[in-house]
């Protein structure tokens, strides 16, 4: 039950798997959605915000959204950017930046302490642990030209100004 996100094998032994319920993880999930959608600059920026909204449970599967920090679309290029912005995406959220935007109120000492967790897996992820892999074959994949991975023009919803991923807001899926 529930979902884990971890660091890749090899760090593992770093900062254990963080474990969060179903519910929790969308909780999880939007709030960086939010705060990411807000500061993001650039399109790698844009589109790691909108890698991880693909993360929804509403559409993908309950219990089956987690993930391990290699996986997420980092470039070898500009990791230390990426790294920077996913720290701020977090530390924003914890702040509460957005959250006016959700239909509920987060139970706040569950969430920050996920969200401490992984910004504690980011800080220790490093370049070396890049897959760049992972990053072309999400960014390529565009069999289906009705619905691409990356929407096109990175459009944002229009009632939460959150970036769209392939299955639409995850804010309006799941009932904010
Ligand atoms: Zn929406």
């Amino acid at each position: 039950m529930g979902n884990a996100i971890s660091l890749p094998k090899k760090l593992e032994h770093l900062v254990d798997p963080l474990h969060m319920s179903n519910g929790l993880t969308s909780v999880f999930i939007e709030v960086l959605a939010i705060s990411g959608s807000i500061l993001a600059e650039t399109n790698r920026e844009k589109e790691l915000i909108i890698w991880l909204s693909q993360r929804d449970q509403a559409i993908v599967g309950i219990g089956t959204v987690g993930f391990d920090i290699d996986e997420m679309p980092w470039t070898v290029g500009c990791f230390e950017r990426e790294k920077d912005f996913i720290l701020r995406t977090i530390t924003s959220a914890m702040d509460g930046l957005g959250w006016e935007r959700l239909s509920y109120e987060p139970r706040k000492e569950w969430l920050i302490k996920c969200l401490e967790k992984f910004q504690l897996m980011i800080c220790t992820f490093d370049k070396e642990n890049v897959n760049s892999n992972c990053y072309l074959e999400w960014s390529e994949n565009e069999e289906d030209d009705d619905c691409p991975t990356i929407p096109i023009g990175y459009p944002r919803c229009e009632k939460h100004d959150i970036y769209l991923c392939c299955h639409g807001c995850i804010l309006c899926n799941n009932g904010s």
